[in-house]
């Protein structure tokens, strides 16, 4: 019998609004899995966000049930409350601390886009995001993939297969008719029908019972 030391789990963690949840986003988790050993990625869709860029964010309950389906037949993709649940503004830092504090002998990994890296020191206390997961960058079509300023010992970056793919873009498909089957997970084409989702001259915020 070993009496070694049992290695940390591993876990990575994928922000994002999931306005809805796309290919790109699960290839995205799962290629980072694969060469980063990791046990477990948690999805955590971010909290209600009256506007983004200007626009209305999709109700969260929405996002977060698409982001169920879509994950439904991974059984180590997993999907996080932590942001929909939590009042008031959203931020990373929260995030992690939340779910570092419920899985303490665990070492998080934080998956990013590259379009997103180059704002991560604007976030909530900076500084200390580092302590609390490793980050990781994936390449994006359109953004290049690079550290610029960012602490080198805290990120990684990794090729993962392009997926030149947004959720900006599947919101106008939705919205002008064109389908999104193949971008999105079968079950959130499906879900995004039965909801009305997307579709112009709706409420964005269609009750989800
Ligand atoms: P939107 O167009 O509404 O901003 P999005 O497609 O960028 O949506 P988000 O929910 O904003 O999706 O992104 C969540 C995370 O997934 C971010 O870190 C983002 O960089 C990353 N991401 C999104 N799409 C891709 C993709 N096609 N390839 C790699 N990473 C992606
Ligand atoms: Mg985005």
């Amino acid at each position: 019998m070993s009496w070694g030391v049992r290695p940390k789990r591993r876990v990575g963690v994928m922000g994002g609004t999931f306005d809805p949840v796309h290919h790109g986003h699960l290839v995205a988790a799962s290629e980072v899995m694969e060469s980063f050993a990791l046990d477990e990625v948690v999805f955590v869709p971010t909290g209600e966000q009256p506007f983004k860029a200007n626009r209305e964010v999709t109700e969260a309950e929405h996002r977060y049930l698409m982001t169920v389906v879509a994950t439904a037949s991974n059984p180590r993709f997993t999907v996080s409350r932590a942001e929909i649940d939590r009042p008031g503004k959203t931020y990373t830092i929260d995030t992690l601390r939340e779910l570092k504090s419920q899985m303490p002998d665990t070492e998080l990994f934080f998956i990013t886009g590259a379009d997103v890296l180059p704002q991560i020191l604007t976030w909530k206390d900076a500084d200390e995001l580092w302590s609390l997961a490793h980050f990781i960058g994936v390449n994006r079509p359109g953004h290049s993939l690079d550290a610029e300023g960012l602490p080198e010992t805290g990120l990684s970056l990794l090729e993962v297969p392009a997926m030149a793919i947004s959720s900006t873009d599947c919101r106008a498909r939705v919205a002008e008719g064109k389908p999104v089957w193949y971008l999105v997970p079968d079950g959130v084409v499906q879900y995004i029908a039965k909801y009305g989702l997307y579709r112009e001259g709706r409420a964005r915020t269609g009750n989800v019972s």
